[in-house]
């Protein structure tokens, strides 16, 4: 009888200890967990370095068709990974010439576009806005990766794709409203956000701001009316800064002017909310200071440029200023031979080498291509905001990088 009783519970401490070992080692997860719906996608199934994409559609965005969407699937008929709403694809692009000169052969370069659905919609899609040359600057080439992309990428062509990326992400707490503001192209990353949430949070309260130019310009006009009435929680602000004749405000658009602290204080209801904003660099250097300086907490507001943008907020201008105290720094390039010296006056590495005729590859500008990235021999670089682009050991980025102390790099 004891035997029996002794050979019982060494079966029942084995169970036991057998369950235990399953879930720690993830075996025993014969079942699989639902999705929780209160948070964003885990980006699965994800890949290193590139991988080809086939376009599948391309579509005009807008009517005065500056924004062209392109649909992608992977080309070799695999399965396509989740992603995280806000965050953006890196293409190495085989274009004539390199950056700007047609006359140079064929050159690679990199460039980043936000993905502008909702993840697990079954393509990725991506809206890139052709770049003109500036205004004040006519006499300058129009952007090299926007106007191949529309001029020259159709159904069927395969691209040069590096997995989705980027820290722009939406904080999933449905308890706190989520405020989005678009200044142009910048709404791609935006409308992913918004339409996982509608989607997924049904519940939360979501405000967004877009501001254009006029109808014409507008991107996603009827995706964006069709959610505006399909979701009670959802309001949608257009604003157009110069509107066209036959703009009507109230149905094509709410406000005139720029979106700016002055009118977020007039039209938000009162209470916590959380900021996402992406537009362009005046729009992010002037509205993501007023609003912390409004009171709104740093950890409250999100934002991502899409090109050079110096976005300065309180404690980065301190860690500025500590920097400053041992200028100059002597700034050494070895495989160009040039020795140099920072002052502090150029905004990053790159612009700096680029001033001093220094030749640089240079992709987004903004830290998140990795294009500049650059070894670093000697010296430390410091970042304002940690890059999207994951920095090798030992490298930098030129583009978001500002020397710490007197610099040996490589290039
Ligand atoms: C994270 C991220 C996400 C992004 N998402 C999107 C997106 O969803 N949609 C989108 O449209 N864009 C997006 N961008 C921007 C995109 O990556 C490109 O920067 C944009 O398409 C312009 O690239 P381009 O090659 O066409 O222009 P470039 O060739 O890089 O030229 C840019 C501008 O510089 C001008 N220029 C040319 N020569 C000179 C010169 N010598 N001096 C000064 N200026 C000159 C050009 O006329 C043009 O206006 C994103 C960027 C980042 C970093």
């Amino acid at each position: 009888m004891l035997a029996y009783i002794n050979a019982f519970f060494f079966v029942q401490i084995a169970v036991v200890l057998g369950i235990i070992l399953l879930k720690r080692n993830g075996a025993g997860a014969a079942v699989p967990h639902p999705p929780r719906l209160d948070a964003p996608p885990v980006a699965v199934g994800t890949w290193t370095g590139l991988r080809e994409f086939r376009v599948i559609r391309r579509e005009f965005a807008d009517r005065a068709r500056t924004q062209c969407s392109f649909y992608l699937q992977p080309a070799d008929g695999g399965t396509l990974p989740v992603y995280k709403p806000g965050q953006f694809l890196t293409f190495a692009l085989k274009v004539p010439g390199g950056e700007g000169d047609e006359n140079l052969g064929e050159a690679t370069i990199r460039r980043c576009y936000s993905l502008s659905d909702r993840p697990g919609s079954g393509s990725y899609r991506i809206t890139i806005k052709r770049a003109l040359a500036p205004l004040d600057r006519p006499e300058l080439a129009p952007g090299v990766s926007s106007g191949h992309f529309h001029d020259r990428i159709n159904v069927g062509d395969v691209l040069s794709v590096a997995a989705p990326a980027g820290k722009f992400l939406l904080e999933t707490d449905a308890d706190v409203p989520a405020v989005f503001v678009a200044g142009g192209v910048g709404i791609t990353p935006l409308i992913s956000m918004l339409r996982w949430s509608l989607e997924e949070q049904p519940g939360r309260t979501v405000h967004l701001y877009y501001g254009v130019r006029y109808g014409e310009e507008q991107a996603f006009k009827t995706e964006l009316a069709a959610m505006a009435a399909g979701h009670p929680c959802f309001h949608l602000n257009v604003v157009y800064s110069k509107p066209g004749p036959a703009d009507r405000q109230g149905s094509d658009f709410q406000f005139t002017g720029h979106v700016d602290l002055e009118m977020l204080r007039r039209t938000l209801p009162h209470g916590r909310h959380q900021f996402y904003i992406c537009g362009p660099a005046p729009m992010m250097e002037s509205l993501v200071p007023a609003l912390v300086r409004w009171g709104v907490p740093q950890k409250d507001v999100h934002f991502e440029a899409f090109g050079p943008a110096t976005v300065r907020l309180d404690s980065a201008s301190a860690t500025d200023t500590a920097a400053l105290s041992g200028l100059p720094l002597e700034i050494r390039f070895r495989r160009s031979g040039r020795t140099l010296f920072w002052d502090g006056g150029d905004a990053n590495l790159l612009d700096f080498a680029e001033r001093h005729g220094v030749v640089v590859s240079s992709g987004c500008r903004s830290g998140s291509c990795g294009s500049c990235e650059t070894g670093i021999a000697d010296g430390a670089v410091h970042y304002e905001h940690t890059p999207d682009y994951e920095v090798r050991p030992g490298h930098c980025l030129l583009c978001v990088g500002r020397p710490e102390s007197a610099l040996v790099l490589e290039a």
